[in-house]
């Protein structure tokens, strides 16, 4: 069964800015941070634990 943690979930729901790495909604048209309109929808499929 294909069955995602709510934590995965809940982060496929968001679109992150090739900018400045700001999360926007899934509903976002552009950054609200810096007005970029090219967002990438966020993927599960890595690990962000480590950050940078
Ligand atoms: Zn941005």
């Amino acid at each position: 069964m294909g069955k995602f943690p709510i934590a995965e979930r809940h982060i496929l729901g968001v679109l992150i800015c090739k900018k400045c790495k700001t999360r926007n909604s899934k509903a976002a048209e552009r950054c609200r941070k810096c007005a970029y309109t090219n967002l990438r929808p966020k993927r599960a499929k890595k690990k962000e634990a480590k950050g940078k």
